[in-house]
């Protein structure tokens, strides 16, 4: 059964006027390697800490930046809105397709909320806590071409030309304010998209997108803004003592002009100085040691890396459940066409190499959690390749090969074809970042050994589930399997209304 909303009673949590609060009984281990009696052994202390989480529950109104807001995701995404905030249908050769939110993990996801008579109960994964309703955000942003959010739909050419067409009038006005453009930073067949660019030294740059952002927040008369980069993916940068490494050093490497930052990082800046949250859905390196440590400093929150949207998120199932059921992968090799602007620009070695790097660690920590299967060090042949094929457009095509050491030294072979377009899978993750990140500043919590609450630390590993490379604090593991990832997500939120994590026991009917 589905309800659409409940409330927890309970005498751990408190509904207020402006607030829920909870009390949480976190259940951890302590582990300990104990010498006893000249053998050493590993001992596991179960540990309860008690925490508080307090939920600001007055909903802003939310505006929501994208840095390429006139790319393929861009336009998918604001045309999508749009057509779930006016009720659009449209028709397709197969019936008439109403808007909806579908692979939106906040909108269109559920939780299993416990059971009634002897039937599960679930309830929408957003009516856990207050969050934005998406068809209430405020869309703005950049982008180096200037085309009309209408033409940059029809440009993108990913949504049904009739729903296009009903999209158009409220599309045509929407235009890109002028972005920072760098094309040392990206493919050079971008060059041409660029007649909308930000002239002036880096500094002048950062300084008229924090312009941008007041003036975007008057105008539209929202509470807060996210920013989120969506733009093309750029070359790694060089990290270098002295130039990014440090807050102090990167901040005097603006002054300097030097043209080792790029624009990503600028954005960033930029927004970490108003205290706007930044999120990257691209793979490059943006948050370079100075920047993160700048987002610390000022309480910021930073999120990112790349979009977590297709073949990764398929490896971060399905290589969870090889090593999860003790079968050793021993290859993963990846091939992807595609043929949108995207693709072209993944075309370059340096681009592409962006790319490469944040595909290749997304199995580490399945692999190392089971030494039965790996030896200290070994890993899986992990292979990734990707080509520009103009004609599938936005149709992208991923082809994985996972081959598998089973029972006595058999091999199994599992081969998957993946044919989706890849804004409207990358849309709904855009959508959950932002809404996410924004629910997330409304959170403090603290430990019972805490004098104060606080919030989450500025680098939100909490969006982990729809990052490929997921960004975390300094000395945080990384979690990439993504049950796990869901299951932090969902797990959090439930602690904030004083509910205990998802168990699976199901006792009652054992
Ligand atoms: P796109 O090329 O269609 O859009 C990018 C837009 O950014 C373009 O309109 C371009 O003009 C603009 N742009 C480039 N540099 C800019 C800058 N410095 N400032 C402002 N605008 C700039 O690409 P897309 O398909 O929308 O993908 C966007 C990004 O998301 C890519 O980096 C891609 O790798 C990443 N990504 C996409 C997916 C997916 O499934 N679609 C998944 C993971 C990551």
């Amino acid at each position: 059964m589905f309800i659409e909303s409940f409330k927890v009673e309970s005498p751990n949590v408190k509904y207020t006027e402006g607030e829920i609060e909870s009390v949480y009984n976190y259940e951890t281990t302590e582990l300990v390697h104990e010498n006893k009696n000249g053998t050493y052994q590993w001992v596991v202390k179960p540990k309860t800490v008690k925490y508080k989480f307090k939920t600001n529950t007055h909903v802003p109104k939310l505006g929501v930046m994208l840095v390429g807001w006139g790319g393929n995701n861009g336009s998918t995404l604001t045309g999508g809105v749009i057509a779930n905030r006016e009720g659009i249908s449209w028709a397709t050769k197969d019936k008439i397709q109403r808007a909806n939110y579908f692979g939106s993990l906040t909108q269109a996801s559920a939780i299993r909320v416990g059971s009634f008579q002897g039937e599960e109960i679930y309830a929408p994964f957003k009516s856990m806590l207050p969050m934005v309703n998406p068809d209430d955000i405020v869309f703005g942003g950049w982008d180096i071409s200037n085309l009309n959010l209408a033409d940059a739909m029809a440009r993108a050419k990913v949504l049904d030309i009739d729903l296009q067409k009903q999209l158009r009038p409220y599309m045509e006005s929407m235009v890109p304010l002028p972005g920072i453009f760098d094309p040392d930073f990206i493919a050079a067949n971008q060059g041409d998209r660029a007649n909308n660019v930000i002239k002036g030294t880096k500094k002048e740059q950062v300084q008229q997108i924090i312009k941008d952002i007041k003036e975007f927040k008057e105008k539209s008369k929202v509470d807060k803004v996210v920013v989120l980069w969506t733009a093309n993916t750029e070359r790694y940068s060089n990290v270098v003592v002295g130039l990014n490494d440090t807050v102090e050093n990167l901040l005097a490497s603006l002054d300097r002009n030097e043209a080792e930052i790029s624009p990503s990082t600028l954005y960033a800046i930029a927004c970490v100085m108003e205290n706007v949250p930044f999120i990257n859905g691209s793979p490059q390196n943006t948050f370079v040691p100075g920047l993160i440590d700048l987002a610390i400093r000022r309480n910021t929150l930073i999120g990112g890396d790349d979009f977590k949207s297709g073949q990764t998120k398929m490896k971060s199932v399905l290589v969870d459940f090889l090593v999860g059921a003790g079968i050793k992968p021993t290859s993963i090799v990846s091939y992807n066409h595609l043929g949108n602007n995207d693709g072209m620009n993944l075309s370059a070695p340096q681009t592409f190499r962006s790319k490469e790097i944040s595909k290749s660690n997304v199995v580490d920590d399945m692999v190392n959690s089971n030494a039965i299967l790996y030896q200290p060090g070994e890993h899986p042949d992990h292979v990734v390749v990707i080509k520009y094929v103009p004609c599938v457009g936005d149709s992208k095509r991923a082809m994985d090969e996972y081959t598998s050491e089973i029972f006595m030294g058999g091999k199994n072979t599992i081969v998957l074809h993946n044919t989706c377009e890849d804004s409207l899978l990358a849309a709904p993750i855009i959508l959950d970042l932002v809404l996410l990140a924004e629910l997330s500043t409304r959170i403090q919590f603290k430990a019972e050994d805490e004098g104060k609450f606080h919030s989450f630390h500025p680098v939100a590993a909490i969006l982990s589930y729809l990052s490929k490379a997921p960004l975390v604090p300094p000395g945080t593991p990384v979690v990439n399997a993504l049950s796990k990832q869901r299951a932090m997500l969902e797990n959090i939120m439930r602690a904030c209304i004083g509910l205990a994590p998802e168990n699976n026991m199901i006792l009652e009917y054992k």
